[in-house]
């Protein structure tokens, strides 16, 4: 080491002898250093190494120390802290240094080391070092340093605002990598001042629970004055100073706006109707569950209300969808403000919803309620410009009795739910047990079906309508059989509620009007004359208003002619519901060319008269009046009438040579019955075209 490079000029001046000198008296001083019982070094005024204590030698401190060498102080100071060190030395302040050794085994040891110089008649004639291992302590501050950095790292990775407020001085100080936050999480006397009012009372709630030096986790909205919203999480812990006393309060901040939107958006997906905003069937059965638990637990009584608008179909179908969404809003409005704000009301789908009501004393909890809803329900809904009043049907169960199972009450609200519509709708009932058994089966039925019509479990069969006249086969009538997987073939007795119900209704007419369409097609590129196929329709077809246009796009769509297609309506059907739409439908159809049956004349109370008005062009007698000797006078009757009306006669169910006799002597012109031919699948229909000689 070259210390005379070094820029400390006062002491360079000293001449040479003076250097001579002070040289002997650092090595006389380096014998009494060699001797304390200390680890201590002694350099020159030249940074030359004189002596090294013995116990210092010890613990390896001379391994790689030359002593005495010129070439510099063995180590003990790094060269670029010499002249600093000199420096130091000169003005008397203290200078010190970590400096890292290896002992004999290897191990690693720090020390602190301490530069004092010797001063003899205002001249530095040597450099003391006096040295401590402080290898443990050391190592502790080192990590903490790392540590440290780690911390601020985290700090700013994770975009954390550190607040620390003295509760003594009350001044407050920030760290960390949110300075945006700042602002808002300052405050003046009370650090709750910064928790948005809406919140403040659920923090002040928990703060005054919060055990000393406990950390503590919240979230809530912080109080801006500039009304945006900004939702924080925070973890503070009070510190208790050396007397036991509350010192500061630590608090890291974290802006969760954008996680919280992320879940509120994502829980809404999850739970919300997104028409209504109302819970939707997850939330409800979540609620539900609940409720059945609260009832188990602690003996509760919760009451479940199922609505169903009335005829909603209609209303979608005659005024639009946007009249249908604007009728269910309003619902929804209505049935949060008869219901309490701690009650579930929820939408299930479509037209229907629900609610739970929990904490009840009795039915008249839940009564009370409904008669609300049922006044406001009075009350007409604009929409469009128009007005328009809706009526919903209603059916509630109550749970009280610990034995009873709640798990059934959704099935029980559905049972007098079902009842409040066969009773003409429009009102509400509630639920006892009496009820169950029948209405059970039937709703077992139509679940049944619905699982049957996704696996496609429907089919058509067909039966021929024989022209006597002619003595050919001038058609086939399409009759629905379901193909069950354990009990066979069944026919419609067995499955008729769900012609009478109008969802699944609607769902049955398809698959027959399409099977059949299919098959017609099927028969003509075939090459085999099956004449026309018959196809029987229920009243909720004709609902929508759009089952003649319907039902010409599935002709084109299949390209069968519609001279090939007969669809048969009970006279019950014309004299129901909605008979202008029914009248219309039937009219732009026969004017394409699609012939009309009036389906099981006489057992209604519909006269040919009143059946004028629609244009109908087969007359078909029930099997009931052909089957029974006694009603000849109306078979005959029939039969004149019809042919005076330009109708021609189908007489159903005919199944011996007598009954077809006597009808051919009436003047009727077609049959259709077991004499003939069963309902058979369709692939037997080309071998019994041809037994039939056609
Ligand atoms: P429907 O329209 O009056 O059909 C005639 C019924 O009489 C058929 O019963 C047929 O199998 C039965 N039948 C035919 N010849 C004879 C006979 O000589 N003796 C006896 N005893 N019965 C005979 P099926 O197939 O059980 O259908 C019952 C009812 O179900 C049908 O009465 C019709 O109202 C309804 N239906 C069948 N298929 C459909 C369909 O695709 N859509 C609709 N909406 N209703 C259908
Ligand atoms: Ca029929
Ligand atoms: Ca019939």
């Amino acid at each position: 080491m070259k210390i005379e490079a070094l820029a400390v000029q006062p002491t360079l001046e000293a001449d040479t002898a003076t250097r001579a000198l002070a040289r002997a008296r650092a090595r006389a001083f380096g014998e009494f250093v060699r001797e304390i019982p200390f680890a201590a070094a002694l350099l020159d005024r030249d940074l030359t190494l004189v002596a090294v204590s013995r116990e210092w030698a010890d613990q390896g401190i001379a391994a790689g120390v030359a002593i005495g060498d010129d070439a510099g102080a063995g180590g003990l100071v790094a060269p670029e802290d010499a002249g600093v060190l000199l420096a130091c030395a000169e003005e008397g302040v203290p200078f010190s240094r970590y400096l890292p050794t290896l002992d004999a085994l290897g191990v690693q040891h720090i020390w602190r080391t301490e530069f004092s110089a010797c001063v003899d008649a205002g001249e530095i004639y040597a450099v003391m070092i006096t040295a401590r291992d402080v290898t443990g302590y050391a190592e502790s501050v080192l990590r903490a340093e790392r540590d440290k950095q780690r911390l601020t790292m985290a700090l700013e990775l994770d975009e954390l605002l550190v607040r620390e407020y003295d509760l003594r001085t009350g001044e407050i100080y920030f760290s960390g990598a949110a300075p945006e936050l700042q602002r808002f999480c300052l405050f003046d006397k009370d650090p709750l001042e910064i928790v948005h009012p809406d919140d403040r009372q659920r923090c002040a709630d928990a703060v005054a629970t919060r055990k000393l030096g406990e950390a503590r986790v919240f979230e809530f909205k912080l109080n801006r004055d500039d009304g945006l919203e900004t939702w924080v999480r925070s973890v503070g812990k009070v510190f208790v100073g050396a007397d036991g006393k509350p010192e500061k309060l630590v608090n890291l901040f974290k802006d969760i706006t954008d996680r919280r939107r992320q879940t509120e958006a994502i829980e809404t997906l999850a739970f919300k109707d997104p028409l209504t905003g109302l819970p939707n069937r997850a939330l409800f059965q979540h609620r539900f569950q609940e409720a059945v638990t609260a009832s188990e637990t602690l003996g509760e009584i919760f009451g479940l209300i199922m609505i169903d608008v009335d005829h909603f179909k209609d209303i979608n179908d005659s005024l639009g969808h946007d009249a249908g969404d604007a009728l269910l809003k309003r619902l929804a409005g209505m049935l949060e403000h008869a219901f309490r704000s701690n009650d579930t009301v929820a939408r299930l789908g479509g037209d229907e919803f629900a609610v739970i009501l929990r904490g009840l004393h009795g039915e008249a909890d839940m009564l009370r309620p409904i008669g609300k809803l049922q006044d406001l329900l009075r009350q007409p809904i604009e929409h469009g410009g128009r007005s328009f009043t809706a009526s919903a049907s209603i059916g509630a169960a109550l749970h009280g009795d610990p034995d009873a199972d709640p798990a059934h009450m959704i099935k029980n609200a559905d049972i007098a739910l079902y009842r409040a519509k066969e009773a003409g709708r429009n009102r509400s009932i509630v639920f006892e047990p009496s009820m169950r058994s029948e209405v059970e089966r039937r709703l077992e039925l139509l679940r049944d079906v619905r699982m049957a019509l996704a696996d496609n479990e429907f089919t058509l069969f067909y039966q021929p309508v024989v022209d006597i006249r002619e003595n050919k086969v001038a058609g086939f009538e399409a009759l629905m059989r379901w193909v069950h997987p354990e009990q066979g073939v069944l026919t419609p007795a067995r499955f008729m509620a769900a012609f009478e119900d109008q969802d699944l209704s609607l769902k049955l007419g398809d698959v027959a009007f399409e099977a059949a369409l299919r098959q017609m097609r099927e028969w003509l590129d075939q090459g085999i004359e099956f004449g026309r196929v018959a196809v029987n329709i229920s009243s909720a077809q004709f609902r929508s208003g759009r089952l003649a246009e319907e039902i010409q796009e599935r002709l084109a769509r299949w390209n069968v002619p519609c001279q090939r297609l007969t669809i048969e309506v009970t006279e019950n059907v014309y004299m129901g519901w909605g008979s202008d739409l029914v009248s219309d439908t039937v009219r732009r159809l026969h004017e394409a060319g699609v012939m009309i049956a009036l389906d099981d004349f006489g057992t209604g109370y519909a006269s040919l008269a009143n059946l004028r008005q629609f244009p109908i062009d087969r007359l078909k007698i029930d099997k009931s009046f052909v089957q029974n000797a006694e009603d000849e006078a109306i078979v005959k009757a029939v039969i004149t009438l019809g042919a005076s009306m330009g109708m021609k006669v189908v007489a159903e169910g005919v199944e011996d040579a007598e009954q077809l006799a006597a009808l051919d002597r009436y003047g009727c012109d077609q049959v259709q019955g077991y004499h003939f031919g069963r309902p058979m699948p369709a692939d037997a229909v080309a071998g019994f075209l041809k037994g039939f000689g056609g």
